[in-house]
């Protein structure tokens, strides 16, 4: 009782204990939290069970941010957290989680889950553990402390309890946070063994953060980074799109590769990162999106896709139509190569198939700007998609921004500009050829067809 009220006034840690920081030593006020959060600890706390805000939420507050999502951390067990809430349900395999609804809002509740994994001979269904100390199953309950020690890095195991605005730290998290240092809890190339995927969060948050990676914290991944080919590929997916889709992507792949970790997930960045004409296409592709997100608009994974995978297609395509194949057939055949090649690296689901191939089909139409066609292209479901695909390939030199305002004036025109715009169908032809001898290289894809 003395050494926590010695804790709560100097924000110190004792030798056993967290270290307990007052609010004047943090900054996070009750009022910053979600209320459904509150509403979550404070029940809890009411039934006298320990509930903390943890992970991403403490951070991104600490740091200044707005959270994404909050996750609650607690003693109660998943039945006994079932129970408190009306609007609740348990999820999960790998750990039991129950999700508490209010209204829309979502909050996820876990229950303190132990540290580190048992030693081999120890005999516990609950936690297994492949030869290679992959974890592959990982459902002990444990204590605060225990709890801390597994999570990834330091600055994601901060505990915040918004009744006595006090946050809990066991491994420097805040000190961390403020020195922008990205710091694995325990000895890095076994918690990168337990779980490969750290190493793209790794790379994700110092992207997201601007953090700077702990030399030691850093050190393994190059020698692991092989080890996320044991990762199921729904997973890697998901991940990836975190990554892709944060806000911040355009510093996440090149975090990625500069952790050699891109190989087994988007081998396509070597080409598109060492080659000007390539790299500049992927800055704007991924400048776009991250202001979108930004922004609070939506992105799309098959966008994305879309615009990773624009130039192994194309180099397809170049090689269809030099073996003489019939300008359709190059084009589909382009397609599905590029898609299978990467989904042996990243298995993204089929369903994004469509849209991808439709944004890359439609680069070759807008180049029709004679007679019904451009008309027909106006009710395409996917035209905005391939209009901003379009914008990004002016943008960075690989279509002419002539044709591209075009498309966005025509879209915007009513009847009778529509009808002024058009081009007469010769001089299409005649422009096309011109553009053709003048840039060889540049031809988008079906181009002449
Ligand atoms: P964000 O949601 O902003 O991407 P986050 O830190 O909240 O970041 P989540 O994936 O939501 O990340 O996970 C919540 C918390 O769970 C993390 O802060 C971390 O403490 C822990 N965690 C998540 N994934 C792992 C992992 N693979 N290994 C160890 N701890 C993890
Ligand atoms: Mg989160």
């Amino acid at each position: 009782m003395i050494r926590r009220l010695i804790n709560k006034v100097l924000g110190k840690k004792t030798a056993t204990g967290p270290r307990i920081l007052p609010l004047d030593k943090h900054g996070i006020r009750r009022e910053q939290i979600h209320s459904c959060a509150l509403k979550v600890t404070d029940t809890l706390a009411r039934e006298g069970y320990a509930a903390f805000v943890v992970g991403g939420a403490v951070r991104d507050l600490l740091l200044g941010g707005t959270p994404k999502d909050y996750d609650v951390a607690t003693n109660a067990t998943p039945d006994e957290i079932r129970r408190l809430f009306r609007r609740s349900r348990v999820i999960g395999r790998r750990f039991q989680i129950v999700h508490v609804y209010c209204g829309p809002d979502l909050i996820e509740v876990t229950t303190f889950r132990a540290a580190t994994p048992l030693a081999e001979d120890e005999e516990d269904d609950a936690r297994v553990t492949s030869a290679d100390g992959m974890l592959l199953r990982d459902n002990v309950f444990g204590s605060q402390e225990e709890d801390a020690a597994r999570r990834d890095f330091t600055i994601n195991a901060l505990y915040y309890d918004p009744e006595k605005q006090e946050v809990w730290e066991w491994h420097g998290g805040v000190a961390d946070a403020r020195k922008k240092v990205l710091r694995m809890i325990g000895d890095p190339a076994q918690r990168y063994r337990e779980d490969p995927v750290r190493m793209l969060r790794a790379a994700r948050f110092a992207a997201k953060l601007e953090f700077h990676i702990d030399p030691a914290t850093r050190a393994p991944i190059a020698e692991l980074a092989a080890m996320l080919a044991r990762i199921p590929p729904s997973r890697l997916f998901d991940e990836m799109m975190k990554l892709l889709l944060s806000g911040h992507a355009e510093r996440g792949v090149k975090q990625l590769r500069a952790e050699g970790l891109h190989h087994g997930v988007l081998p396509m960045l070597d080409a598109l990162l060492d080659d000007p004409a390539r790299q500049k296409f992927l800055h704007c592709a991924l400048h776009d999106t991250d202001l979108r997100i930004r922004q609070g608009h939506s992105a799309s994974p098959a966008f994305m896709l879309a615009s990773l995978l624009w130039f192994d297609m194309r180099e397809e395509l170049r090689k269809n139509r030099t073996r003489g194949l019939p300008e359709q057939s190059a084009l589909f055949e382009a397609m599905d190569t590029a898609l299978e090649r990467q989904r042996r690296a990243l298995a993204f689901p089929r369903r994004l198939d469509g849209m991808i191939k439709e944004i890359w089909s439609l680069q070759s139409r807008f180049e029709q700007r004679a007679g019904a066609r451009p008309f027909r292209l106006l009710s395409h479901p996917r035209l905005s998609a391939a209009y901003d695909f379009l914008m990004i390939r002016a943008e960075s030199g690989d279509a002419s921004q002539e044709l591209a305002d075009w498309w966005g004036r025509f879209q915007d025109a009513g009847e009778a500009e529509r009808a002024e715009m058009l081009l007469p169908a010769q001089s299409t032809d005649t422009q096309r050829r011109r553009r053709k001898r003048r840039k060889p290289s540049n031809a988008s894809p079906a181009e002449g067809d």
